[in-house]
């Protein structure tokens, strides 16, 4: 039998709840209230310089204003570090990681040499294959995964299809710095596992992402998730939305006092559609939803339609 759907909205607060973080939090809303699923929200709050609890408080209200209510309490990233070091480590016992020793002046002398002679710049630590005998007592390391180095990794993904990447041209990513602080990748990886996410919907801009953390999922012999990266939206002029084409935190729409269900039909045309049907109610929405049907091609914003609600 197929597990239950469990989907989530994973932004990081830096800003307001715009059009394109509120269309992803839609996505995953729909596909798990259509399938008795549950829909997870976590705070990516582990940069801590751009982080605002003011920009989480936006994205809550933003949220509950179109009505996508999660289940259970939002988890916070950040407060779950001790998890992903311990992954790290757990990766690092069993031989899928290792300490790399190697400085940052190391690193990019390696890089410059391999420019010149015309090789691949991706580094490739002369630590991968050291014993801890080998290793110099105290300095200091990172932890980085061993990529695989032979074949392919494909990202199934249900929007883009078939991704497929050589492994010879992914880098043995750091797991957690120097300073043992877990990169967000790892993190990613972690907590998606960890909350049992079976759906992981998202923009476009992270599809590059998904090789790598799929990396720690296979290492760690956990079962990937389904992939559903969205195109992202662009504006009425086709180009990629910028604050120029206006007021796009959802906060503003609210304000000027735009009614939430115009605002979620609205949202959930930007890139899906059913048929001719032009406006469907919640419930037809919530039923007629599928990830199968988002388009391959960016959404455009329509301000006319928008304006209208
Ligand atoms: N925190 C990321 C963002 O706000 C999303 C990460 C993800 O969905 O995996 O763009």
């Amino acid at each position: 039998m197929a597990s239950p759907v469990v989907t989530r909205f994973a932004p990081s607060p830096t800003g307001f709840l715009h059009i394109g973080g509120a269309r992803t939090a839609l996505f995953n809303w729909l596909y798990a209230r259509g399938r008795g699923g549950k829909f997870l929200l976590r705070i990516e709050d582990t940069d801590r310089a751009r982080s605002t609890p003011e920009a989480t408080q936006a994205i809550l209200d933003g949220m509950a204003w179109l009505g996508l209510d999660h289940d259970g309490e939002a988890v916070s990233q950040f407060a779950r570090a001790e998890r992903h070091r311990e992954v790290a480590h757990q990766l690092l016992a069993e031989g899928h990681a290792y300490k790399c020793f190697s400085t940052q002046d190391e690193i990019e002398t390696f890089r410059d040499t391999a420019r010149s002679e015309g090789r691949s710049t991706l580094f490739r630590s002369p630590w991968r294959e050291a014993t801890p005998d080998q290793h110099p007592g105290d300095s200091a390391y990172v932890i980085r995964i061993k990529a695989p180095r032979e074949g392919v990794t494909v990202i199934r993904d249900v929007v883009q299809g078939d991704i497929t990447i050589r492994n010879d041209q992914l880098d043995d990513m750091v797991l957690l710095r120097g300073d043992g602080t877990p990169v967000y990748m790892l993190a990613v990886a972690v907590d998606d596992h960890d909350m049992g996410v079976t759906h992981v919907i998202r923009g476009d801009d992270h599809l590059n992402n998904a090789a790598r953390q799929m990396l720690i999922y296979q290492a760690m012999g956990w079962p990937l998730p389904t992939y559903a990266h969205i195109p992202l939206i662009h504006g009425p002029d086709g180009k990629k939305l910028s604050k120029r084409h206006g007021a796009l935190g959802v906060e503003e729409y609210h304000k000027m006092g735009y009614p939430a269900a115009g605002m979620r039909n609205y949202l959930a045309r930007l890139g899906w559609s059913h048929g001719d049907d032009e406006f469907f109610s919640d419930a037809q929405a919530v039923e007629w939803f599928d990830i199968t049907g988002i388009g391959k091609s960016p959404a455009r914003l329509d301000f006319k339609k928008l304006e209208n609600l």
